[in-house]
This record gives C-alpha cells, structure tokens and sequence, in this order.
C-alpha cells in the first residue's frame, strides 16, 4: 500500500517480496468448491480503505456482511448472543448486576488511570470485573490479537480506552466525546471481503505496482552509503545483487527488522527482536448444512477461556458471504492456539483438524463428519502489544532519527488489523514525500 502511494505520486518504487507472491498472511484460497482464507476473514471497512477500493477499481467487488450479524459467546456450554448496544448490555443476562454496577459507576463517576503501563486484565478488574474479563473482553482480545489479557498492555493495545479515561475520567463519556469531535463524514462500521476473496486487494496494489514488484527476492543485508543513501543487498535463489536506494522502508516482522537493521546499529535488534508473536492456527472446515443442527445465523462465536474447550472461536464464512461454500455446504472457519495455547501450533494439521470437529460438533450439532478441511498453522500470526510495547516503540523512533531515509511499517506498530495496517501505510508514504520534499528544498 505504501509503495503504490509513493508510486502515485511520482516516486520510483522498488517493492522486494522474500515469497513467490505479494500479500503476506491475507491469502485466499478457492479449493472443492469453496472460497476460503487462510489468514485474516474480513476486514472493518473504513472510509479509506473504500476509497482506496474505488481509486484501484475493486469497489464493485466488495461484498459487506450483513450489518445485524449477531456474535455469540461460549457460556456454560451454550452459544449466548454478545450484547451490541449499552442498552442490550444492560439487559443481557451475560452480565451479573455488579458488573452492571460497575458500569453505570464509569458512566457517572470518574476515574483515573494508574501512570505505568497497565495490563488489559488490571484495567478491567480494576475499571469493570472479572466476569466481564472473562466473558466479553478476554474473548475480544483473542479475536483480535490472540492474545493474553494479562501481558497486553491497554494504552498499547487499546489506545483509544486509555485515551478516553485520562481525557474523560470516564471510558464511556470519553468515548463518546471522541465520537462527537471525530473530523470528517459519520463512518459507518461494516465488515467486508471481496467476491473473489480479500486477497482481491492484494492483487489490484501488485497490478498497479507492475514491474515494480520483485517477488521471490529476500533483501539480506543494508548498509549507509556515505552520501546517506542505503546499499541493499537482495538475493534470490539463484542470484544475488545490490540496489542503492535514497529511502528504505522495511515492513517485515520485527525479527528480521530487527536483524536487518541490527547491521546499522544493534540496538534496533535488542529493541525489535524480542517483540512477542503469538501462533496461530487456522482450520476451515466444511459441512453438509443438512448435518448442522444450528441455524449458523449470525457472524460466529468467540470462546472465553473459562469454558474448558481449546478452540478460540469460529467464524461462519458462508453465512457471512456468498460463495464461500458449494450449494447446500457451510464453511465454518475455526482459530486455534494463541498466546495463552503455545502448545496448539505445534499439532500436526490432522490433529488440528480432529480437534475443532470434535469441539464444534456438539455446540453446533453438527452430526456427521466435515466433507472438506484446510489449516494453515502461523508460527509468528500476530505481535503481541504486551507491557512496555509503547516504551520499545518510543526507543525505536527515537533510534530512526539517526537515520534520514529510514522508515518502519507493519502490524507491530499502529494496530495489527488490516484497516489500521493500511493506514499507517499510508501515513509512512506522506512522511517519506515530506522527507523528500525537505531535502531538496
Ligand atoms: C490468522 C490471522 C487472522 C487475522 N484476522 C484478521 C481479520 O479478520 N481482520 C483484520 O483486519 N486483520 C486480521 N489479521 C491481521 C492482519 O491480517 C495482519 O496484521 C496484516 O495483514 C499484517 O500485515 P503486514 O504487512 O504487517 O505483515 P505480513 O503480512 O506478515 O507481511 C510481511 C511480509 O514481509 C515479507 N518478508 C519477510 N522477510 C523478508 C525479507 N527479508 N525480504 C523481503 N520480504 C520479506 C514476508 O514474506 C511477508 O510477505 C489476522 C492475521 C492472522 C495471521
């Protein structure tokens, strides 16, 4: 997304992919009959992600998800509809009265966050309780980071609540001043995909890109010219060569960011090599619909850890989309594994497989065997915003200052989801114009 900005405004790009294809974990598979995705499901259709769909002429091939879609949770071995609006939550029996209490207590009182970093489980304790923890938040941040509540830090992770009770002394009250002072028009949240997958994205930047994409190129090493340009060194499998380029941006994980970097100064490797990544595993199923004795009515469920299965939640693809499963199939996407499973990742694929059939199949009764299965294990799926995560940030951007030309991007740094991933993206592209426009001034 970066390039194709710097690309658009008149930059000569060099985009250098270590695999065969352009995308990293936003990968689509069309496989018997069945659309399915091997990394993220969908994506929250911001305003500029739409615009940017119209711009590279891929808007007509969104499709949005049906915007009432409920979500459910595991409790006490039934799935129980999430709450979606404050009045819900406070009639929803998910939630006992003390948690009710606590909430009605933010909404009036005020509060104030503690000056260190805190983790996402202490501000809950601390603002909410353990059940809301444990039911709602925990299987939140799994969703979303697949993580571990008690090694997130909120500021990090959830920005946006820390934000809103240091400005507000309040989450709601602050949360709602950010809605009322937000610039620009009202967005409208909707999860989205493609017709032909979210790998449709990823297709229409490389196109646009042309023969500014070199896949199956690994950039090795970088070194500093003494003029201040960078020399990188790529190779290939049967080749290597060197490219001198006036600014880099390296938006690898942060191991190879950080070994990369480590050849211009070693901190970077000390600040970047030891961010967390929690493993992940991804195994969509499919199954005759006559078989599923539920309605699969809705976005899907998360799993609290509390409730003794080891799945972390199931999307139901075919219910969200159309043409994610052959007709009279259903394709039930399952995530296994996280920052509070490291063991999960390391189960073979039929294990995997065996596992979430046997965990899916009573919530859902689903009474014979899948008649399709794919998983796909991610080793290093998503980083872990954990305690200190803003400080190391800090260090890092402090460190870059030593080097005009070089910039970051990536998951570990604004958010790992696709929108905000898209974003920081895109404000990478501006700072590397200003940049240029500074050093030819
Ligand atoms: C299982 C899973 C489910 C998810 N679900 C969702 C979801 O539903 N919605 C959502 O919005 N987000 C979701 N996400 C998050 C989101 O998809 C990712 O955070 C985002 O796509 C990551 O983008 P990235 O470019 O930072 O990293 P990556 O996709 O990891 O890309 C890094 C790239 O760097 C390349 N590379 C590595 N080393 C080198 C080298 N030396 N030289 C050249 N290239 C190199 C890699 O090959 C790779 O292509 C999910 C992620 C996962 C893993």
């Amino acid at each position: 997304m970066c390039a194709y900005a710097l690309q658009k405004a008149g930059v000569d790009v060099l985009l250098v992919e270590t695999s065969p294809r352009v995308g990293g974990v936003i990968n689509s598979l069309a496989r018997d009959g069945f659309l399915l995705e091997l990394g993220p499901q969908s994506f929250a259709g911001t305003l500029q992600l739409r615009g940017l769909c119209e711009e590279l002429g891929i808007a007509d091939q969104l499709l949005e998800a049906p915007a009432k879609a409920p979500r459910y949770v595991l409790i006490g071995g039934t799935l129980e509809p999430v709450p979606m609006s404050p009045p819900a939550f406070f009639m929803s029996k998910l939630i006992n009265g003390s948690t009710k209490w606590a909430l009605a207590r933010d909404i009036f009182g005020k509060s104030t966050p503690p000056d260190g970093d805190e983790s996402v489980a202490a501000f809950v304790r601390r603002k909410f309780s353990d059940q809301l923890l444990d039911r709602l938040v925990g299987p939140f941040v799994s969703g979303v980071y697949a993580g571990d509540p008690d090694k997130l830090s909120i500021r990090s992770a959830f920005p946006m609540l820390y934000e809103a009770e240091k400005a507000s002394g309040s989450i709601v009250r602050g949360m709602f001043r950010v809605a009322k002072n937000k610039k620009g028009p009202r967005e409208r949240p909707t999860l989205n995909t493609f017709l032909e997958g979210n790998e449709t994205l990823v297709h229409a930047l490389s196109n646009k890109l042309g023969s500014a994409v070199r896949t199956g190129t690994s950039v090795i090493r970088i070194g500093k010219q003494s003029n201040g340009a960078f020399e990188v060194r790529l190779e290939t499998k049967s080749n290597s060569d060197a490219i001198v380029a006036e600014s880099l941006i390296l938006a690898t994980p942060t191991n190879i960011t950080g070994s990369l970097l480590a050849q211009l100064d070693a901190s970077f490797e000390s600040l970047l090599g030891p961010v967390e990544y929690a493993a992940v595993a991804v195994v969509s199923l499919g199954y005759h619909k006559s078989e599923v004795g539920h309605s699969l009515d809705g976005f899907g469920f998360l799993v609290p850890r509390s409730a003794g299965v080891r799945i972390l939640g199931t999307v139901w693809n075919s219910s969200l989309f159309p043409g994610r499963a052959p007709d009279g199939q259903a394709l039930l996407t399952t995530f296994v594994g996280g920052a509070t499973d490291l063991g999960a990742a390391k189960l073979t694929h039929e294990e995997l497989s065996t596992l979430v059939h046997r965990e899916i199949a009573p919530l859902l009764s689903v009474k014979s065997a899948p008649t399709f299965c794919n998983v796909t294990i991610w080793p290093r799926a998503l980083p872990q915003y954990n305690l200190g995560h803003g400080d190391r940030l800090a260090s890092i951007a402090k460190n870059l200052t030593r080097f005009p030309g070089l910039f970051l991007a990536g998951n570990y740094l604004r958010g790992p989801a696709i929108g905000s991933c898209v974003e920081q993206a895109l404000s990478v592209a501006d700072e590397v114009l200003a940049a240029d426009r500074a050093g030819s001034a």
